[in-house]
């Protein structure tokens, strides 16, 4: 079950809000009140994030991959605004439960899952799954009047950063047989689905996928197997990091161009993880000793590769790392986490203030992939999660527009 240890940081309505990228008074006193290390999210980026996808992809049905940042305040706020979900796991459909999402509101995606996943998914609402294999089909014989399962084809962008096509997806020539199996089971396929990769540069595949799954689409209902009415583009799309990524809007003008010429009456939605919750994170760590090694200042942090920056390792990101303070000349200096192992490194070719024990050092970008992953290696803690800017500014809820 997911652990919903974040604290909900309410200002008094008095305080002057919080705003990104915060201040280093507001980070001091933070971390005076709930400790180091932290990762702040930063719900106002959250509900932002999602009506700027929303806006670039009008009439897609957005589902938050809960994976990047399966965080309780993260679902509040996108409930709030009348958000949707994408689930993957039993924790997930609780985190989802807990907040009182209507079960309507979320899909689960899993290609391969336990009958005890299927059912608890059932159990809570959810309608909508997803398959890639026969096996897999058959496991919902027995749900048949309860479930409508999408396709998983795989297509992979050569230059995503993450793949998520080599371990899930059947190959597109596989969909007629797969749609011949389910019609002998009685299971009802609703529609098509693909993940192209995480974080890619490009809406390319996203592009070329869509057009695939359109033809697909219109051969599977020519060959009379029911309305296929789904088309699920899933996510991939981009944040910035140290280099920023394509703006949003220009990376779905080609795809919107592409869903306006699939076949009529389908439903679009996409599952958005790492664009919706990395900007929402920022790392905050405090420095525990420095060593001065070979002419570089070596600066330890209480968090680290086997901590909040363990996306460095499972994610291949690399965040903007800064000391909070600015003031005095920069020197040679390599950042570090707490625990005894030297890959522990998070960047060894920085220019920083000779920082002191107890100075604090920002990590931006940190929200996907990050606090999701981290370990208590060392039985050093993991950051505690602080969400900020809880309660929304205004009562505009995301509205689905027309495609
Ligand atoms: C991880 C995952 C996502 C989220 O992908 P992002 O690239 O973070 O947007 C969406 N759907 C599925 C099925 C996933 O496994």
């Amino acid at each position: 079950m997911p652990k919903s240890a974040t604290v909900l940081h309410r200002e008094p309505p008095s305080a002057a809000r919080l705003v990104a990228p915060y201040d280093r008074a507001a980070i001091e006193a933070l971390v005076a009140r709930y400790g180091s290390p932290l990762l702040l999210v930063d719900c106002d980026v959250i509900r932002d994030r999602y009506r700027r996808l929303q806006a670039a992809l009008p009439g897609v049905e957005l589902h938050y991959a809960l994976k990047p940042l399966p965080d309780a305040a993260v679902v509040a706020a996108l409930k709030g605004i009348g958000g949707r979900f994408d689930l993957a796991s039993g924790g997930e459909v609780e985190l989802v439960r807990a907040a009182g999402v209507p079960p309507e509101h979320c899909i689960h995606t899993h290609p391969i899952k336990r009958d005890v996943d299927i059912r608890e998914a059932l159990r809570y609402g959810v309608r909508t799954f997803v398959a890639d294999n026969v096996d897999e089909l058959g496991k919902f014989v027995r749900h048949r009047r309860r479930a409508g399962v999408m396709l998983r084809v795989a297509f992979s962008a050569e230059d995503a950063v993450v793949d998520l096509s080599r371990k899930f997806g059947c190959e597109p020539e596989a969909v007629p047989e797969l749609l011949s199996v389910a019609r002998r089971l009685g299971v009802e396929i609703t529609g098509l689905s693909f993940h192209v990769g995480s974080q890619t540069p490009t809406p390319a595949m996203h592009v070329r996928a869509i057009e695939a799954c359109g033809r697909m689409i219109a051969a599977a209902r020519a060959a009379g197997h029911g309305a296929l009415s789904i088309l699920d583009i899933g996510g991939g799309f981009p944040a910035d990091y140290r280099e920023p990524a394509m703006p949003i809007e220009a990376f779905c003008a080609p795809i919107r161009a592409a869903l306006a010429a699939l076949p009529p009456g389908l439903r679009v939605l996409a599952e958005p993880g790492r664009y919706i919750a990395a900007p929402a994170g920022t790392a905050v760590a405090t420095v525990m000793g420095r060593a001065l090694r070979d002419g570089r200042w070596w600066f330890y942090l209480d968090d680290g590769l086997y901590g909040s920056y363990s996306g460095q390792l499972f994610d291949h990101m690399r965040y903007p790392v800064a000391a909070l303070r600015t003031d005095g000349p920069r020197v040679p200096a390599v950042l570090t986490g707490p625990t005894c192992d030297s890959i522990d490194v998070i960047d060894d070719n920085l220019e920083l203030p000779l920082l002191e024990a107890g100075d604090l050092v920002v990590g931006r970008e940190m929200g996907a992939y990050t606090a999701a992953c981290a370990t208590d290696f060392n039985f050093f803690r993991r950051a505690r999660v602080v969400a900020v800017n809880v309660e929304a500014d205004d009562a505009n809820g995301v509205t689905v527009g027309a495609r």
